[in-house]
Formats: C-alpha cells, sequence, structure tokens
C-alpha cells in the first residue's frame, strides 16, 4: 500500500492527519507501544514500532516497520528531509541564550528574508527531529536550536541538523551534574559544529585549536583579534550604547536592553548578521527596535471571566499548531475565540494555505478573528464566526463590541502585529506580584514520577489546597491531558469548581462531611469515608436519595492519628459494609507519616504491614477487589513496597524534592514582585515600623510589592528573608509590612521596576522560618496573579 506522508506523530492524542501520519512508538516515561492502539483507533495506518502488539498482527490494513530504536528511525527520517534543503541552516547551541538568540535572529532576518525557526523549545532529540521535519522549500534560512543535558546526544542532533553555520551562545561556567567537568560540556556542544564551514563564538569560550580543521571561527570578546571587539558599553537607565570594532571600523551601537545577558546575545546576533553580509546601518536600524521576548505562550486570566493565551511574539505553522493544542485542551470554558494574524509569505504560498485552512477547520472554533488581508478562502472556513481586520489598529478600535466573555481566547500574532497590545486590553491586570507556574515543568515532573512506577501502577495527582497553591483548572486541564488516573481535593468545593470547568477525571474528597453530601452527589466526587459516624450519616443520605453503588473511599488509620478507621475498628466497620449497596469501595488507603525519613523507616514498614492486615479483612468480607494506595511523594521515590496498585503524588509533582535527590525535577512556581522605590539613606536612619531596621552604614534600599497580607510571611524581616534581584541575594530589612517590604540593595544598580524574585531558593527560605515549603507555596495569597506558562 503506496501512502503519502506528511506527518510524523508520536504522542496518540496529537494526531492530525492519520491518514498521512507515521506513528512512531517512542520509549519515554511511558512506553508508546501502549498508544499504538489508540493511534490505530484515530486512523493512523502506519507504525514504527521495535515489537508487534497482539492485535496489529492480524489487522491487513496497516504498514508495519519493525526496528529497534523507532527514534533513531525518526532521526534518520529528518535527516533525509533536512537534505532536500540547500539554503543555509543555522545550528544554535550553548548552555543559556539558545532560544533567545533564535527568536532575536528571526526578528531581526525576517524583515528580508523567509526565515523558519524551530519551535519554542523543541531543541531535544525528539524536538528537533520535528523541527527538521517541518522545513520547506519557501524558505531562505533556517534557525536550529539544539539542546542536550548528558554526553554523547549532540553527535545524533548533529548528524540530524548538519548546520552550515554554528552559533554558540553563553557557556555557563558550572557544570551540569551530568557532566564530569565544563570542558567536557563544551567539548560536547562543539559537536555540533564538526561540519560547519563557519562557527560563531565569544573569543573567551571557544579557541580555534578545539575546533575541527577548516572550519572557519568567528569571534565576538575583548580582544584586538575578535571580528566583532566590544570597545565600551555604557547603560543609561534601560538601554545601552556599545561602540565595537567591526571589520576595522568603530561603530556605534544602541540597544533596548541594559543586562549583560541581553548584551551578549546582541554581540552574537550582530555579528552572525555581519557575517552574513548584512550591513552595519541596516543592523543598527533593525537592533534599534528590537524587544525583549516572551517566548514561552502565557495562559492568564482575561475579562469576563475569560481565559487568555498570550503568544503575540511570533507566528507560523508550527508554533500555531502548538497553541492550538494548548487551546484544544483547555475545558473551562465552552467557547473558543483565535485571534489570528497574517503568516509572512502566507498569499504566494498554496501549500502554506492548505495547511493553515485545515489547520483552522480542526479547531472547533466558536469565532476566529483575521487581522491580515482578506483572502477568499478564509470565507470557506468551517469555523464558527469570521471577523477580519485589515490592521492591529483597527481590531483595537473594535475591541469593546466584540463581547468577549466567558470563552478561551488564543492570541497569535507575528511580531509586527504587535498583539501584546491585544493581551493588554482582555487579560486581567496584577498589581506587580506575580506567580509564575511553568505547565512543562508539571508535566516533566509527572513523568519524572511515573517513570519510577510499574505500568500498572495508577497515579493519583494531589490538587488539593489550589494545588499547593499553583491554581485549579488550569493545573487539573494539563494532569487531565496527561491522563492521570485519579485527582484529590480536600473539600468539596474545590472539587466542584473542577467539575465546573470542565475536569471529567475521577475525584477524590479528603474531608466531606454532611453539609456537603448534595454537591458530592451532584457532581459525582468521591468522599473518603473515615468514620463510623460519616459512613452512617452517608448511607442514609445515599439511601434517601435511592442511589447505589456511589463510589467511596475508605481510609485507614495506621499511625497518623488524624482520619481514618483504626485496625481495631475494622471489624465494625466490615460489619457495617455487608450487603450495602448503597455504596461501591473504589479504593482504601492509609497514608505514612514519615515516608521521607529513613531514620523513620522501621515505623514506616509497620504502617504497610499493618495496611495489608486490614485490607485483607476488608476483601474477605466484601468478596470484591478495589485499588490499594499507600505512597506520596517521598514513597514513590524510597519505597516501591508502597507502591501498591496507585500512588498519590503531592509535592514532587510541583517541583520540590524533599530528599534533594532528583536533578530531573523542575522547578514550577517562581514569586516574583517589582521595586516600587529606591532611596539612599544614611547610617543610624530606621526603615519601616517600630524602628526595626537600623542602617549601620551608608545604604541603597528598595521597597518591592510584596508583603504579608501576598503570605510573604512577617517572620521574613530584618534579615531572615532574602530575595534575588540583578542575580544578587538581597536580605530584608526592617519588619515586613502589610503590603510591601524593603530590601538592602547597597552596591546594586537597581530602579524602580525591576523584577525581584521572592524564594530564590524556596528549601533555604522554608528553613529559615522554621517551616516546609508545602507551606510557603499554599500561602502565596489568592490576590497574587497567577500566569501559566507552556512552551
Ligand atoms: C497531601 C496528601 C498526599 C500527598 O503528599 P505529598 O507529600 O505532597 O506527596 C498524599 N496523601 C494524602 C492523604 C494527602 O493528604
Amino acid at each position: 500500500m503506496r501512502v503519502p506522508v506528511s506527518e510524523l506523530a508520536y504522542d496518540s492524542r496529537k494526531i492530525n492527519r492519520p491518514e498521512e501520519a507515521i506513528f512512531f512508538a517512542l520509549v519515554a516515561a511511558r512506553d508508546g507501544h501502549d498508544f499504538i492502539d489508540d493511534a490505530y483507533q484515530r486512523g493512523v495506518k502506519n507504525f514504527i514500532i521495535s515489537f508487534v502488539p497482539e492485535f496489529l498482527s492480524d489487522l491487513s490494513d496497516v504498514n508495519i516497520f519493525l526496528v529497534t530504536d523507532p527514534l533513531g528511525a525518526l532521526q534518520v527520517i529528518a535527516a533525509a528531509h533536512r537534505k532536500k534543503f540547500h539554503y543555509p541552516i543555522l545550528g544554535i547551541t550553548g548552555s543559556n541564550g539558545k532560544s533567545i538568540v533564535k527568536a532575536w535572529l528571526f526578528q531581526l532576518l525576517a524583515a528580508d528574508k523567509n526565515v523558519y525557526q524551530s519551535p519554542k523549545s523543541y531543541n531535544s532529540q525528539l524536538g528537533v527531529a520535528l523541527s527538521l521535519w517541518s522545513l520547506t522549500d519557501t524558505c531562505d534560512i533556517a534557525l536550529i536550536e539544539a539542546g542536550i543535558s548528558q554526553p554523547g546526544e549532540m553527535k545524533h542532533l548533529e548528524k540530524m541538523i548538519q548546520p552550515d553555520i554554528g552559533i554558540l551562545t553563553n557557556i555557563g561556567k558550572a557544570h551540569d551534574q551530568n557532566f564530569e567537568d565544563s570542558h567536557q560540556k563544551l567539548r560536547e556542544k562543539l559537536t555540533l559544529f564538526q561540519q560547519c564551514n563557519t562557527i560563531i563564538a565569544g573569543s573567551a569560550y571557544v579557541k580555534a585549536e578545539e575546533l575541527a580543521a577548516g572550519a572557519k571561527l568567528v569571534t565576538w570578546g575583548d580582544q584586538p583579534t575578535d571580528y566583532l571587539r566590544l570597545i565600551d558599553q555604557n547603560t543609561q537607565g534601560t538601554r545601552t550604547h556599545l561602540t565595537v570594532e567591526l571589520t576595522g571600523k568603530r561603530h556605534h551601537f544602541e540597544i533596548p536592553f541594559s543586562d549583560q545577558a541581553s548584551i551578549e546575545n546582541l554581540l552574537i546576533c550582530i555579528t552572525t548578521m555581519s557575517h552574513i553580509g548584512y550591513p552595519i546601518a541596516i543592523i543598527k536600524e533593525r537592533i534599534g527596535v528590537l524587544r525583549p521576548l516572551e517566548m514561552r505562550l502565557q495562559l492568564k486570566k482575561g475579562i469576563a471571566n475569560t481565559s487568555v493565551i498570550d503568544d503575540s511574539y511570533s507566528n507560523d505553522i508550527a508554533s500555531l499548531r502548538i497553541s492550538l493544542d494548548f487551546l484544544s485542551q483547555q475545558n473551562q470554558h465552552q467557547r473558543r475565540t483565535l485571534i489570528l494574524s497574517e503568516m509572512e509569505g502566507l498569499g504566494l504560498d498554496k501549500k502554506l494555505q492548505e495547511e493553515l485552512i485545515d489547520l483552522i477547520n480542526k479547531s472547533q472554533l466558536s469565532r476566529l478573528i483575521w487581522v491580515g488581508q482578506e483572502y477568499k478562502w478564509l470565507a470557506e472556513l468551517s469555523t464558527g464566526r469570521l471577523l477580519i481586520f485589515s490592521d492591529t489598529e483597527q481590531l483595537l478600535d473594535e475591541l469593546p463590541h466584540l463581547e468577549f466573555k466567558e470563552e478561551s481566547i488564543l492570541v497569535k500574532g507575528a511580531r509586527r502585529f504587535q498583539f501584546e497590545r491585544v493581551v493588554k486590553r482582555l487579560s486581567v491586570r496584577s498589581h506587580g506580584t506575580v506567580l509564575e507556574i511553568n505547565l512543562n515543568a508539571i508535566a516533566n515532573n509527572l513523568m519524572v514520577y511515573r517513570s519510577l512506577l510499574p505500568k500498572q501502577v495508577k497515579l493519583m495527582a494531589m490538587v488539593k489546597a489550589f494545588s499547593y497553591g499553583s491554581g485549579s483548572f488550569e493545573i487539573a486541564n494539563l494532569l487531565q491531558f496527561s491522563k492521570v488516573d485519579y485527582l484529590t481535593v480536600a473539600f468539596a468545593d474545590e472539587g466542584v469548581d473542577l467539575r465546573t470547568n470542565g475536569i471529567t477525571l475521577p475525584i477524590m474528597v479528603l474531608s466531606p462531611d454532611q453539609e456537603t453530601f448534595q454537591s458530592l452527589l451532584q457532581h459525582r466526587l468521591e468522599p473518603e469515608i473515615y468514620s463510623l459516624k460519616i459512613l452512617d450519616d452517608f448511607l442514609t443520605f445515599l439511601d434517601e436519595e435511592r442511589q447505589t453503588e456511589f463510589p467511596i473511599h475508605l481510609k485507614l488509620d495506621t499511625g497518623m492519628h488524624r482520619l481514618g478507621f483504626l485496625p481495631a475498628e475494622i471489624d465494625l466497620l466490615t460489619e457495617r459494609l455487608r450487603d450495602r449497596n448503597e455504596i461501591k469501595i473504589k479504593s482504601v488507603f492509609t497514608h505514612l507519616v514519615a515516608s521521607g525519613d529513613p531514620l523513620q523507616d522501621e515505623y514506616t514498614r509497620q504502617q504497610i504491614q499493618q495496611y495489608i492486615a486490614c485490607v485483607e479483612r476488608i476483601e474477605d468480607t466484601l468478596g470484591y477487589h478495589f485499588i490499594r494506595h499507600v505512597a506520596n511523594t517521598s514513597a514513590i521515590a524510597r519505597l516501591p513496597e508502597a507502591h501498591f496498585d496507585m500512588v498519590r503524588l503531592g509535592i514532587g509533582l510541583y517541583g520540590i524534592d524533599m530528599q534533594n535527590v532528583f536533578p530531573s525535577l523542575q522547578q514550577v512556581s517562581r514569586l516574583k514582585t517589582t521595586v516600587t522605590q529606591v532611596k539612599h539613606l544614611p547610617a543610624g536612619q530606621t526603615i519601616g515600623y517600630d524602628r526595626k531596621g537600623l542602617l549601620k552604614k551608608n545604604s541603597q534600599i528598595a521597597t518591592v510589592k510584596i508583603g504579608y497580607a501576598d503570605g510573604y510571611s512577617r517572620r521574613f524581616g530584618e534579615g531572615v528573608g532574602a530575595m534575588r534581584i540583578q542575580g544578587q541575594l538581597v536580605p530584608t530589612v526592617g519588619n515586613i509590612c502589610m503590603d510591601m517590604c524593603m530590601l538592602d540593595v547597597t552596591g546594586l544598580d537597581v530602579v524602580a521596576g525591576d523584577e525581584v524574585e521572592v524564594f530564590p531558593d524556596i528549601l533555604a527560605a522554608a528553613n529559615a522560618i522554621h517551616t516546609i515549603p508545602y507551606e510557603l507555596l499554599v500561602n502565596v495569597s489568592n490576590r497574587v496573579k497567577r500566569i501559566y506558562y507552556y512552551e
């Protein structure tokens, strides 16, 4: 059977054209072979897999390619696709700044070239392959980002990308856990450039001897031998004047940034542009209007109970697809609006038009707001309402009349459309303190813990207390999409909130009470039953409501001594449960007291033994099986014997590793605030209430917009707490106020508006005030706006 292939699929939930897709069964935290069935159900007929599941071998309408390494096969296909194109391909790698340099070069070159850039953070073994697969013959130049975390990975990326020009960004001095030293890390990165004609790098990072023979090294730095030599830099406010020597002449650049990382990234961009032939005058002009980029897509609370997905920095088909995927994962609203701008080259490119039409038709939009040329085919799209505006100005004028209400709005536009102005009007403002939540990090952490569990063990995600402070449906949408088995909340109203926002996963409620029975029933929330009293009350209620087989969860107290049936109560309990068909026991569980503490392992084992004994008695009496679960985060990691049928993942999902053993966990939330005012004060003055902060020397004091009403405990006052500003840790001075506090920023060049990270190290912060990170997370007050990132 011959079929054209247009799509390389690896996630059965994200297949756009099944009839033209090949499904690769990749093995990561989950084995892609488990999803072959799902992919087939969705219409996929081509499979590259490393073993053939039984059901597939009986089918005659499929093509199967049996390989030992499906990811390797995908990479070979990507490499072959890349070879078809002869325009320059720039490979970008380094420790920091890769994505920024890529996105800036895109902005700088797109004015006169058709530029392809790898989407978002697609820089891994899989991401690079998918990026290359999207190359088309309509481009003039391509920017491909390459990222590695382990030795040996770059050679695979190099084989695929085969860059003509290599760009090395900042190399951090520290070496990552996975590399012996920083030198090994650098050598590994340079592997990408093995066959490049030209390599652009800082002379401080690389010497010509370290490169493959024959490659031309084009450097920037402060040496007379550098291609671009930085002579002087002078920062005023947010702008910096650079004096550089380039091709023998001195030039002045004014750039709209003041931080060292941005300056370095810009030097790389200037060097690259000059090297590929742009005259200085053009480089100057384009650099002068560069903007800082928010490269990740953001989910924000919008006006009139909307959710605004802000992806307003670029627009191409690959990144639009990612954003639409994200839009489709939003269950909190029925209606979905897409505000979309023109794409570069769309007018002439038939194939691009077709792809776009296809993508939009599949997205089930209630409304499409198009900004750009009025193409005929727009009217034929099978979407809800269609509105067309010729430019952003016109859209902004009409915005008040477009009735945005209770819907998800994706704002996706090319840079020049300045859709950030649209987002600003649509989103709810914050007062300068925000909690940033990285949804990719949650997905990553979920994978980390899943990879520790045997396949058949189910996973319950704890989303109680507003998902440990990080959000409700925003987190639950992601968990539902990631196919966790259960969610758990503390109280019924938290569960109701998830249900009314479209969450359909089973939900367990830890602390139900009589007043909430009705809402449990109404919203299919499953209570934890922890005492004979609540059991009796619930049975009576179910009787009155004529319910049968209502799902409940029994909690056993094996040592926590909080809620639950003691072992001595099991007989009474089973007596009560015998022949009661009002309920169905979905699970029986217990909670470990000290699963993170090796010194208590003896006690933990006793808890587990007791649990097993009780469960067996219950099962014997009732005569059916239920899910058994014991392990919280620490137990998942430390105690495989506690895994049973399901685990309850809490704090680890949110990126906090109490035992400090998982380098692969990612930080999920970042609390950020801003500087409101800076003062220079002489020694002897005091800062804040009650004259607590006495200055011992002349000092510079910054006031920031966070206080104990936001969840920054008063116990952090008088130097106990430290925040990070411009990369430096600075202590608090004086007492913490209700809405503000003061920092000692002596010696730093801090101005009003500067960003401040409140908990640079949350474990250290928790220790400083004798608590645990859980408390700091859940205390971040509701008035602090949450912004969700996804890339
Ligand atoms: C909160 C909670 C968990 C999760 O604990 P972590 O230490 O955050 O993983 C598990 N089980 C129960 C009963 C809980 O209340």
